[in-house]
């Protein structure tokens, strides 16, 4: 009895090993990669269509729609000549090619386009509108508020786009300076903005960061050191807005007239949102995502007044 029991026993043993293995393998298979197209950025302006590489960051933070359904981010970065300009553009442009569905809308503070800038865009491999508007002589000065004509350039193409679109598009648009430090989630965080979404700020306000103050998953105050009773005491850098909030208040716009320094932001989000409105991001507004780093001015003590290289470099 005992060895028919075991002849059995080491007949079936073979093929119940087969049909484990067989299983196991099915089920460490990666699911079939979700289709769609790639990039955007048809229409105006000049740059090329995305990567490959740019779904990369995204597709590792879950969960995580099929890149067609992605809203479209729109970055508006402002930009001005001076001799950290391509250096800070590079640095950008660099994490921006992580992000999938980024159309780059940058603005030159210029009368014309400038070459250096031109060239970079045709270079720099990512969707990309080229802009340009000189800011007045009489508001370059210390202490008023920098990028007003150009943001409002980037709104007023982004308006003149979509405005004879027959079915809204889903979109986000971000004021991205160029100087600023971006890490890849906070694109992940502000892709699913439905009205004006808001997160901390590192590095900013003479603080380590500022942050919205959010209870029961609503902003009610602001953690900042300066001037703590603005309506939204918010940097540039800390809030997104959708598409079809920039396209239903039209009218909509950064200020010249009365706008104090320091007051940019609350002026522009008065007029399209209120404070019980807006969406928390980033963890109810605990992680820094994003970092008002700033660039030291270089020290260009050296440059020769005579004898100059023989030949003309770009940097
Ligand atoms: N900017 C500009 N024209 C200027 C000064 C600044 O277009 O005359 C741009 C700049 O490139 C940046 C944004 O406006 O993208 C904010 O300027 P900055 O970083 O100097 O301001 P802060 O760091 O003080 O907020
Ligand atoms: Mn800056």
């Amino acid at each position: 009895m005992k060895a028919l029991l075991l002849s059995r026993f080491l007949l079936l043993l073979p093929w119940v090993l087969v049909v484990v293995i067989v299983l196991d393998i099915d089920s460490s298979r990666a699911p079939p990669p979700a289709p769609g197209p790639r990039g955007g950025g048809s229409g105006g302006g000049s740059g090329g269509g995305g990567g490959g590489s740019r779904a990369a960051a995204e597709r590792a933070s879950p969960p995580r729609r099929p890149e067609a359904a992605l809203p479209t981010i729109y970055a508006i970065t402002p930009t001005y000549s001076r001799p950290v300009q391509k250096a800070e553009l590079t640095r950008l442009a660099n994490t921006l090619l992580h992000v999938p569905n980024l159309h780059w809308i940058l603005v030159e503070d210029a009368a014309t386009r400038s070459e250096l800038v031109s060239r970079f865009v045709a270079g720099a491999g990512l969707p990309c509108t080229h802009l340009h508007v000189p800011t007045p002589r009489r508001y370059k000065r210390p202490g008023l508020p920098r990028a007003t004509e150009q943001r409002n350039a980037g709104l007023a193409w982004l308006r003149q786009r979509h405005q004879h679109l027959p079915a809204p598009q889903p979109g986000v648009l971000f004021f991205a300076d160029d100087d600023n430090t971006y890490s890849l989630e906070l694109f992940h965080e502000m892709r699913t903005t439905r009205k004006v979404s808001v997160w901390p700020v590192g590095l900013v306000g003479g603080r380590r960061y500022e942050r919205p103050v959010v209870e029961n998953g609503k902003v009610v105050g602001w953690y900042t050191g300066w001037r703590a009773d603005r309506p939204f005491a918010i940097d540039m850098a800390g809030f997104a807005v959708s598409l079809q909030v920039i396209l239903s208040h039209p009218k909509a716009v950064f200020k010249r007239r009365g706008s104090q320094p320091g007051m940019q932001e609350s002026d522009f989000l008065k007029q399209i949102t209120t404070v019980e409105e807006l969406e928390p991001k980033a963890n109810n507004c605990t992680k820094v995502l994003v970092w008002h780093t700033r660039t030291e001015k270089v020290n260009l003590a050296n440059e020769p007044k005579y004898h100059l290289d023989t030949v003309n470099i770009e940097v």
